[in-house]
């Protein structure tokens, strides 16, 4: 009996797919918070995917991708009824959620579908949450539906104003805030620039804020140390004892540096695979 086939693909935003796969080992254990690490081919890296949601009864888990190079373009050839090649999880520390009023989730980009994760958490932990999320533009917006369905309030922002507030989620979590000064935790998911501007909105408000980061990883169970983090002060690796920090205590300057480091490798493996496909385009 395979393991992990992929039960649904859809394309929901710009380049961003969602993929159902059914995992039944995986999907009774993922708690919000975790990820798990694929492998597409057997020449292929291995490389780490949050998990967005899961159906217990059913067996699956959904993964939400943006197609940004090699790997995520292979994982994008696959179709109904593959089976991927590896899947391990679920990884990371679970969120630690418990009953504290008013939470924010604030989700930017692919981020929007690890924070629907978080803030699923928190609803049925029995808090009030305030969803908000953003994009550059409003193709590029997902899982507002999904949200909708537990967040009383669900704010929408586009970096060009073409759905929702114009402008940054940042702008939306300052008003937020200061309308209410009952607010127990914020919580973001996202590109680390933004992580980054949402420990910056909430540390005057003294407002606990917990961040989820997406280094590099290569093996995604704490034994290469390639995702190692610096969070007040200590190195931490962000797969075994994150992927969720205090964003107060993140140095995002290394993270933004460490992020780069394989840039040049990356570039090399999306051309050969592009020249892969021209060659075999025009044999047949
Ligand atoms: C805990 C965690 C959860 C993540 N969850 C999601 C998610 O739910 N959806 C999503 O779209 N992306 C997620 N990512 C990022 C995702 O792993 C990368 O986009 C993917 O590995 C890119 O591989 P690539 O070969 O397609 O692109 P590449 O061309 O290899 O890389 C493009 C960029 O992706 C990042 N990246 C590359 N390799 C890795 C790697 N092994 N580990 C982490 N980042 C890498 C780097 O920033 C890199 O510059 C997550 C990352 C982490 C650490």
């Amino acid at each position: 009996m395979p393991q992990a086939v992929l039960e649904k693909y859809a394309l929901i935003a710009g380049q961003t797919s969602k993929i159902i796969i059914h995992a039944p080992d995986i999907a009774r254990k993922a708690r919000p918070g975790n990820f798990v690490m694929l492998r597409v081919t057997e020449t292929g890296e291995r490389f780490p995917l949050t998990i967005a949601d899961t159906d217990h009864d059913r067996g699956t888990i959904t993964l939400v991708y943006l197609v940004v190079g090699k790997s995520t373009a292979l994982l994008e050839r696959l179709e109904a009824g593959d089976e991927l090649l590896d899947l391990c999880g679920p990884l990371g520390k679970n969120t630690a959620i418990e009953k504290s009023g008013t939470v924010i989730c604030v989700g930017g980009g692919t981020g929007i579908a690890a924070m629907h994760h978080l803030a699923k958490g928190h609803h049925q932990a029995g808090n009030h949450v305030i969803a908000i999320i953003g994009a550059r533009s409003k193709n590029l917006i997902f899982f507002e539906q999904e949200l909708s369905l537990f967040c009383p309030e669900l704010l929408i922002s586009t970096d060009d104003g073409s759905y929702g507030t114009k402008g940054l989620v940042t702008e939306l979590l300052i008003e937020r805030i200061k309308k209410d000064p009952t607010i127990s935790e914020v919580m973001a998911v996202g590109p680390v620039p933004m992580m980054e501007a949402v420990a910056k909105v909430t540390k005057p408000f003294g407002l606990k804020t917990i961040v989820s980061l997406n280094s590099i990883m290569i093996d995604g169970v704490g034994m290469c140390g390639a995702c190692r983090v610096t969070v007040g002060g200590e190195t931490k690796f962000t797969c075994v004892d994150g992927p969720e920090f205090d964003g107060h205590l993140v140095d995002f300057t290394e993270l933004k540096q460490r992020l780069r480091a394989f840039r040049e490798q990356e570039l090399i493996s999306i051309n050969q695979m592009r020249q892969i496909q021209e060659a075999a385009a025009a044999v047949s």
